[in-house]
């Protein structure tokens, strides 16, 4: 029986669009924007200027702390700029801009061999590629491969559950590349140092299923977990509670279990780096949506202008009415389409005003269903309220903090109330006030 966990719920799926298209490469845009911060924690500083020749791979800005990543070209060509651009998260950030030229030069790493490689080498190259997690946060990936002393490890998993709607690239990257996917897999387990591995994918994917299996048949002690398909079934929390059995309690950590979680995306990305020496200078993302002329999958420049990406897929449909970044559950709208793909960015979905429609908000029926499928056992309702009376401590009592913003809950909302919206404003308010009480302590 395929393993799951208590509470989620089942939106449409609309995988179909794209799950058949296989990844292809998007041609060069004219101008590319690289934005100094891609990742949690500080942004990169800069080691170019305007004027500069870069080549592709090139570092262009150095991580500034434990909790940041450098960023590199992901073109050859001319820095035109240095200057505040558009981001997908709707906020201007410092950004490099590169008119890219006709000739392309590759600056990248010394390859290293992955069977003889020492783990301190893996931290260190994942380190200065830069790479960050693909599953949306933008995690520095070498912070979660260094966990502190005293910490035992035991699994390494990989998040192959896509578990949002629309999203195919997992899935292509899986049955296109299991090979470079579980040899980053083993790098990783070689990294941190266990002895477990495990793929979960969701049983709505049945050929990456196959595909991972036979991948993994002779590597020992590692095994592909079918999952049910249900979402959030890829949220860290719930993908080691089905494979694991170990439940993380709230405002603890995957590693407080034992576990390390990475995207298919990031182990490719890891097997990448050592065996090329290749930064993540293109990222593979899902062009989808019923607002796409013709969606697709692709390998896209990091900092190329989502409209771009767009245009390659024949452009928007007239009746177009929203575009996101990432999938429908937990991605962002956008306002500016000049904003550029990002090292995390997972996928650009154009919804019609038939997908996009939404009836207007009501009062609360006190129905319970949000309290239902909340996979981490919250009151949403109650939180939601909390915040929105600006009752903050109280929110932060019954465990705002916990949530991890999947929108289960508004999704199954009768009374359309945009939960997530005053849960993420709670947090944003609680982590003030905890970081002013670290502060005065
Ligand atoms: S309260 Fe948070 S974790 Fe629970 S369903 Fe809503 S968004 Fe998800
Ligand atoms: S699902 Fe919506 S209407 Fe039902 S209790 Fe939760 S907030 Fe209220």
């Amino acid at each position: 029986m395929a393993l799951t966990f208590r509470g989620g719920a089942h939106p449409p799926e609309g995988k179909a669009l794209s799950e058949d298209k296989p990844l292809e490469r998007l041609p060069l845009s004219k101008e590319i924007i690289i934005p100094l911060s891609q990742h949690i924690g500080k942004p990169a500083n800069p080691l170019v200027k305007k004027g500069d020749e870069v080549k592709t791979g090139q570092v262009l800005a150095e991580a500034d702390g434990f909790i940041s990543a450098p960023v590199h070209s992901s073109v050859t060509g001319k820095v035109t700029k240095i200057a505040k651009g558009p981001t997908p998260s709707g906020y201007p950030k410092e950004a490099i801009l590169i008119k890219p030229s006709e000739e392309e030069e590759k600056e990248f790493f010394d390859p290293l061999d992955p069977d003889s490689v020492e783990p301190e080498q893996i931290i260190e190259r994942v380190q200065k590629a830069g790479l960050v997690g693909q599953g949306g946060a933008a995690f520095p990936t070498s912070v979660k491969l260094s966990p502190p002393k005293g910490k035992e490890i035991d699994w390494l998993i990989i998040n192959g559950a896509e578990c949002e709607p629309y999203l195919t690239r997992d899935y292509r990257m899986m049955i296109e590349e299991p090979d470079a996917v579980v040899a980053g897999l083993k790098l990783l387990m070689k990294a941190v140092g266990v002895k477990k591995g495990g793929v979960g994918i969701e049983t709505n994917k049945p050929k990456a299923i196959e595909a991972m299996t036979e991948a993994v048949k002779n590597v020992e002690n590692v095994e592909v977990y079918p999952l049910k398909t249900k979402y959030p079934q890829g949220a860290e929390k719930m993908l080691i509670k089905a494979i694991t059995g170990k439940e993380v309690p709230p405002g603890k950590l995957p590693l407080d279990v034992g576990a390390v979680v990475q995207n298919v995306g990031t182990a490719r990305a890891v097997y990448r780096a050592v065996k090329e020496g290749e930064p993540p200078y293109e990222v593979a993302l899902t062009v989808t949506g019923g607002g796409i002329k013709e969606p697709k999958n692709l390998y896209v420049r990091v900092g190329t202008p989502i409209k771009d990406v767009i245009e390659f897929c024949g452009g928007l449909t007239d009746d177009a009415e929203r575009v996101i970044v990432g999938g429908p559950m937990m991605g962002v709208a956008q306002y500016d389409l000049g904003a550029p793909v990002l090292k995390a960015t997972s996928g650009i979905l154009a919804l019609t005003k038939k997908e996009a429609a939404k009836s207007a908000e009501t009062p609360c029926l006190r129905c319970g269903k949000c309290v239902d499928v909340c996979p981490v056992n919250l009151l949403p309702t109650r939180l939601a309220l909390l915040s929105r009376r600006e009752r903050f401590e109280d929110a932060e009592d019954v465990g705002v903090m916990t949530c991890m913003e999947c929108g289960t809950c508004v999704y199954v909302c009768p009374a359309n109330i945009p939960l997530v919206h005053w849960i993420r404003l709670g947090k944003q308010e609680v982590a003030a006030l905890q970081r002013k009480r670290r502060a005065a302590s």
